[in-house]
């Protein structure tokens, strides 16, 4: 069952969520809501989820990167994106280091700031300790597309959204980004929004 989700401005998008001990993870409550973010996330679409977002101020997010999502990028943009298919995962208390300097800008999107997109700089290598829908130990280490999903779902799960460590002056509805920027590397956009103001 999908769920409602929920846009800027609603208050549970900016609290530190709150962590999840292993007997509450095998709840039927959590697995529950677990199988529930999945079918929202599915139906969104989107390549993660965090309980925030439905409305649920707990330390879980879901992510899953398909194949068939990258249908609409060409194989160049799927390669300087090192965007590859990631299966579907649950993290649980995420603590998060990031391997490298958050330099490495992209526009990304999120679900609760619908028909918007921004360039990002985030860190290209991560590595993540955390919970999995069992309640066991993961650590993954991940670099590309998968670190900028995980940070951006992290982010989520401490209050942070994507406009907090955007370019402010590279924020633009989807709409006039295909309409003016689709095709144009990240770093002529920044060049001309940078210029563009004088
Ligand atoms: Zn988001």
């Amino acid at each position: 069952m999908a769920l409602p989700i929920i846009t800027v401005g609603e208050p549970v998008l900016r609290l530190s969520a709150r962590r999840l001990d292993r007997d509450e993870i095998r709840s039927h409550a959590i697995q529950d809501l677990i199988a529930h973010m999945r079918d929202t996330m599915y139906a969104a679409p989107g390549v993660g989820l965090a309980a925030p977002q439905v409305g649920h101020s707990l330390q879980l997010a879901v992510i899953e990167d398909k194949p068939e999502y990258h249908a609409k990028l060409d194989a160049e943009q799927l390669a300087i994106r090192e965007r590859t298919p990631v299966p579907f995962h649950v993290i649980i208390n995420p603590v998060l280091e990031l391997l490298d300097s958050p330099q490495l800008a992209f526009f990304e999107g999120c679900l609760s700031l619908p028909g918007y997109t921004a360039a990002v700089a985030r860190s290209r290598r991560v590595r993540v300790s955390c919970l999995d829908h069992e309640a066991k130990i993961r650590v993954i280490e991940a670099s590309g597309w998968y670190a900028r999903i995980l940070q951006h779902e992290i982010d989520h799960l401490n209050g942070t959204l994507y406009i907090d460590r955007m370019n402010c002056r590279t924020f633009t509805s989807l709409e006039h980004y295909e309409r003016f920027w689709k095709g144009k590397s990240v770093s002529a956009i920044l060049d001309q929004v940078a210029t563009s103001g004088r």
